[in-house]
């Protein structure tokens, strides 16, 4: 159902060829917007653009700029992860996944600000890994510092009138979660409140939020959408023992 709270409104999603980004852009389109969806695959009404090639997001916003003359938002879904741990991950590939992560998203706002009109917004979708210890090095380090660009980008661009929060999706069930061991599922929801994964459908409506004038005073925010696996700083298993203790 759409209320057209997005109509005439510019987004453009990264990653959008599949997973959570393929469920934003049609979640925003449904709202009116008209999404431009891109991704490093391509694909059928995706654009291919690479987030980490400075080149890629130059095209797109003279794309924008002669098309559209402006752009109202920008979701910087894309996103790749590197289940390396500490004695194991390599420069390379820290670097790799940096480049995806935290780059990618900085080119995109860099070249990208300069068409946003006051009351655009911008979303990057860090993780529940940029809230806490994850083991998988290069791909926590990567959040974290997405964490941090957004924040300076919301001081940044705010003057402008132009919002930056980050959400954090907990465990998602997409392409990227089914590659991991079934023990890394297992384990998330034994840690989540809610006791199970999250769908792509629930993350959506969030962006869809963020992107609309319902969220006109909100930026600098990090906002988790993950059934509350951040939200207990490890005690769940205490309260679990105690709760099967007590029988
Ligand atoms: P996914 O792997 O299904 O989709 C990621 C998409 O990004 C793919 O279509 C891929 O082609 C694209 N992509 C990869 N490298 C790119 C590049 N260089 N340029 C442009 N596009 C590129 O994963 P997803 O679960 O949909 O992940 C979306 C975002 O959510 C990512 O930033 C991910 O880190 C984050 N996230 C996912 C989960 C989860 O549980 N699935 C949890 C927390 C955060």
């Amino acid at each position: 159902m759409s209320s057209g709270r997005l109509a005439g409104k510019v987004i453009v999603v990264t990653g959008a060829a599949r997973g959570q980004g393929a469920a934003e852009a049609a979640a925003l389109a449904r709202e009116g917007a008209t999404v431009v969806a891109t991704d490093v695959r391509g694909g059928e009404n995706v654009r291919r653009l690479d987030v980490t090639l400075a080149e890629d997001w130059a095209d797109l916003a003279s794309y924008l700029r002669e098309t559209y003359g402006t752009v109202n938002g920008l979701v910087n879904n894309a996103g790749i992860t590197w289940r390396a741990r500490l004695d194991e991950i390599t420069s390379e590939d820290m670097s790799r996944v940096h480049a995806v992560n935290v780059h990618g998203p900085l080119l995109g706002m860099q070249h990208l600000a300069p068409l946003m009109p006051p009351g655009a917004s911008v979303v990057n979708v860090g993780s529940s890994a940029a809230l806490t210890a994850h083991y998988p090095v290069a791909y926590t380090t990567s959040k974290w510092a997405l964490r941090g660009l957004s924040k300076t980008a919301a001081l940044e661009l705010g003057p402008r009138g132009i919002r930056v929060n980050t959400i954090h999706p907990g465990f998602i069930e997409t392409e990227m979660t089914a590659s991991a061991a079934p023990a890394f599922r297992k384990a998330n929801i034994a840690e989540t409140p809610l006791g199970r994964v999250g769908l792509v459908e629930e993350v959506a409506p969030l962006v869809v939020f963020l992107l609309s004038e319902e969220s006109s005073f909100i930026t600098g925010a990090d906002i988790p959408v993950d059934g509350g696996l951040t939200s207990h700083g490890g005690v769940k298993s205490v309260s679990d023992a105690l709760r099967t203790e007590a029988g």
